[in-house]
């Protein structure tokens, strides 16, 4: 028998992470978890411990250590905590294969550590390429670490380049769903709550995705994330709205050939692509059935009533610390929105208001992308206090 593929799992009790496990234990001759790491769930990340028997387990609160501790050490199994645990399980010496799927910044120090590793990072994460695309490209090019996208637009992209030369590339083509707001008016998009923001039409993902696929962020963010996947300047980069979610991103060649991928609206493709790469394995997934599939529509987004899409290019433009401010300003008024706490389109209406008084700086360094995370936050918590008009 061959080798497994020994895999180091972080966030492995999201939505991407239960994917990803779920189709592991579908390979139990071909695939090994060798660290799991996660946020703040001990009970699911207990379960998981048990069944797939990893050789370390991470939890970032570090006030759970002596739980964790009782679920692993009868195993023999190492139980670790915060940032400093995330980056052992991150850099775990078995592990041949890193998914990278905590949601948000937090992510960024343990993918960084991936990267200088050496290990193959199978990225869900886009925040950290957000935050820190130039700083993660030039780590990866330095300890030669390869960076595969597990998002499913720029898994099809990555699929679709595969063997056409780069200046070959005339642009790329994003496919979005539009969301739950895709048809809503904007008096409509003004009273939502978060339970109307988080019922996305054709995914199942994380709260924080959610609420950034209603606003469209998610696209501006996945915009900014090819962009450095790809080596793509953003006015090649477009998006489509194609609500039917099976054509899953283009590629348009220079010669005016359009290359599509498509599939089902199942993480699982993705996420397997990414840790077989640049194998394909027989897959146990269900397959599209094409004829059986509605008619498929493209069309324009509406920049008015989606104005983060605006937000994400003016920011990449901007360059340096931009995107950090960015990313930053979102995930603090998305969490607020989601508590309750502010209107759905305070969201896009803090982010300009943080990207205004920032003044971006080259995002050559750790420290300085993340005291732009920081400052940004403060800001961004400063702005939803006194009330996003103000
Ligand atoms: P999720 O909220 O379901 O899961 C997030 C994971 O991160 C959990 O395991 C949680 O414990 C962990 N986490 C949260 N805060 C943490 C912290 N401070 N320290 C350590 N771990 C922490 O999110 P998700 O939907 O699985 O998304 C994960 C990432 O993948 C996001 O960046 C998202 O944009 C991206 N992504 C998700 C999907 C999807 O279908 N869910 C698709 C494409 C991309
Ligand atoms: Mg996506």
């Amino acid at each position: 028998m061959s080798e497994r593929t020994k895999i180091a799992i972080l966030g492995s009790t999201g939505s991407v992470g239960v994917q990803a496990l779920d189709l592991i234990a579908q390979f139990p001759n071909r695939f090994e978890v060798v660290a799991l790491a996660a946020g703040s769930r001990l009970d699911l990340l207990g379960e998981q411990v048990r069944r797939f028997r990893p050789h370390l387990a991470a939890l970032a609160r570090e006030e759970k250590l002596s739980a964790l501790q009782a679920i692993c050490e009868p195993l023999g199994i190492a139980a670790v905590v915060g940032e400093e645990g995330l980056v052992q399980a991150a850099t775990h010496p078995e592990a041949d294969r890193v998914l990278s799927a905590i949601v948000g910044a937090a992510g960024l120090q343990p993918t960084l550590a991936a990267i200088r590793g050496r290990k193959i990072v199978a990225l869900a994460n886009k925040e950290t390429l957000v935050m820190a695309g130039q700083l993660m490209l030039s780590e990866a090019q330095r300890s030669n670490a390869l960076l595969l996208p597990v998002d499913s637009e720029h898994s099809a992209l990555h699929q679709c380049l595969r063997g056409e030369r780069r200046e070959e590339v005339n642009r790329l083509i994003l496919t979005a769903s539009g969301g739950p707001f895709r048809l809503a008016s904007r008096e409509e998009m003004e009273a939502a709550g978060p339970q109307e923001a988080l019922k996305h039409p054709t995914w199942d993902m994380g709260p924080k995705i959610s609420i950034d696929s209603a606003t469209l962020m998610n696209k501006g963010l996945e915009i900014i994330e090819a962009h450095w996947l790809f080596g793509i300047e953003s006015s090649r980069i477009q998006v489509l709205l194609h609500p039917q979610s099976l054509v899953h991103s283009m590629v348009e060649m220079r010669d005016g050939s359009v290359i599509c991928q498509m599939g089902t609206t199942d993480m699982r493709g993705p996420i397997l692509y990414s840790l077989t790469y640049p194998d394909r394995w027989e897959s146990p997934l269900p397959r599209l059935d094409l004829a059986a599939a509605p008619p498929l529509e493209f069309s324009e987004p509406d920049a008015l009533r989606f104005p983060c899409l605006g937000l994400a290019l003016g920011a990449l433009e901007a360059g340096g610390t931009a995107t950090a401010a960015l990313n930053a300003a979102n995930e603090v008024a998305v969490a607020a929105f989601l508590a309750g706490r502010v209107r759905f389109l305070d969201i896009p209406r803090t982010i300009e208001k943080v990207l205004e008084k920032h003044a971006p700086i080259p995002a050559d360094s750790l420290a300085v992308v993340l005291q732009a995370d920081q400052e940004s936050r403060r800001w961004a918590e400063e702005i939803l206090m006194k009330g996003v008009a103000a």
